[in-house]
């Protein structure tokens, strides 16, 4: 074991403070990283507030974050993808069990016995597992993924989250060209699934409720830009979707984008907002629709998406704060004021 800087919450209503954790030293299979940026997912927030409680309660100290980059310090002896000095990415799965379908399928998010990168058991050290927020991490080979040379580090981080959340199933929905694909809310997620969408070649209409967001949304890619507080605006995309993305983390009406969708459309959920939302059956049954949900991405579909993001030159658009200013950022989420995600520069935890 090793002593790692860290940033951490202590409680539910506590701000995030520096702190030290213990790392494994790694094993024959793992891979040490030096961590260089660390994207900064609203989960991360929705997790060290304790807002998802009735589905992962949140063990203390938490320490967050899932988008992370950095260079290889030390490999295991078993290790043959990585050797010191590599680049390398982490995203929100540590472990899995390997063995069970979802696993052989390369579907490591649906094992039942899947290990997340923060406030999941640690079979090594006992407690939980400690997230990107720190200096240095620990992880098996298998759940490490290569960052193409072309692209800038603290734009790449988000993509370990936000970029496979929403590649995933734009694949899935076989996303492309002569659709029109609908992306709700213009966040480090949302702003992703446009970059990916318009590279796939669909018909990309962004909804916000962000006034203000409405150039990015064109310059990131959309081909049009919908006020959602707007109800004419809205009424007039009635029944034209083939599928839309809805990457909104609070509350808010589904209702209003299922009848934006056409016969046999699909609205996927991403955004997991802290309580339930009401579903009308009736928007779902004129018309034969589909809701449904979709959890990050395995790692052999998180390689594509990253080889994908550098033959098209995709990173997320991000501002770049030390970690000190966590705190700071995490209230700006809250006001949807992100363009589009932060991503901190880890150097800035030496002068802890
Ligand atoms: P984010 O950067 O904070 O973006 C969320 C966006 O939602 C905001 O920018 C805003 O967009 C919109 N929004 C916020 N409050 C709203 C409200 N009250 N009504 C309508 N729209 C609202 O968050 P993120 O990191 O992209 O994450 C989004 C959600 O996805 C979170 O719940 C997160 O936990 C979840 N998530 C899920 C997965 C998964 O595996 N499924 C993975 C990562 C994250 P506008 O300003 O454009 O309206
Ligand atoms: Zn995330």
């Amino acid at each position: 074991m090793y002593q790692a800087k860290a940033y951490a919450a202590s409680s539910s209503s506590s701000r995030l403070a520096y702190t030290t954790i213990q790392r494994r030293e790694p094993g024959a299979q793992d891979v040490q990283i030096e961590i260089l940026y660390c994207g900064v997912c609203h989960s991360d927030l929705h997790q060290a507030r304790d807002e998802w409680n009735s589905v992962m309660p949140t063990v203390y100290p938490c320490v967050p974050g899932h988008e992370i980059v950095g260079r290889v310090t030390k490999v295991g002896p078993g290790v043959t993808k990585f050797k010191a000095g590599d680049l390398a990415a982490v995203g929100c799965l540590v472990d899995s069990d390997r063995t069970c379908p979802a696993c052989r399928a390369g579907l490591e998010q649906f094992c039942s016995n899947m290990v997340l990168t923060y406030n999941f058991p640690d079979k090594h050290l006992g407690g939980v597992t400690y997230g990107g927020y720190s200096d240095s991490v620990v992880v098996d080979e298998h759940f490490v993924v290569r960052v193409p040379a072309n692209l800038s580090l603290a734009g790449a981080a988000p993509l370990l989250c936000a970029g496979i959340t929403t590649y995933s199933p734009l694949r899935h929905w076989n996303v492309g060209r002569g659709q029109k694909v609908g992306v709700v809310g213009l966040g480090g997620l949302g702003h992703m699934g446009v970059k990916f969408a318009h590279a796939l070649g669909a018909h990309v209409v962004v909804f916000t409720t962000s006034e203000s967001k409405k150039e990015d949304a064109l310059r990131l890619g959309a081909d049009e830009v919908v006020i959602s507080r707007n109800a004419n605006e809205m009424q007039r995309h009635a029944f034209s979707f083939h599928f839309i993305l809805d990457a909104v983390s609070a509350q808010h009406d589904i209702n209003a984008y299922i009848q934006l969708l056409g016969r046999d459309g699909n609205l996927t959920l991403v955004g997991a907002p802290e309580k339930p939302l009401a579903l009308s059956s009736f928007g779902l049954i004129f018309g034969r629709k589909s809701v449904s949900g979709s959890p990050i991405g395995g790692l052999a579909e998180t390689q594509e998406m990253l080889d994908f993001c550098g033959e098209h030159k995709i990173t997320a658009d991000v501002e770049v704060i030390p970690i000190q200013k966590i705190n700071e950022a995490y209230e700006r989420m809250v006001r949807s004021d992100v363009k589009y995600r932060f991503s901190i520069d880890m150097a800035s935890l030496k002068t802890e």
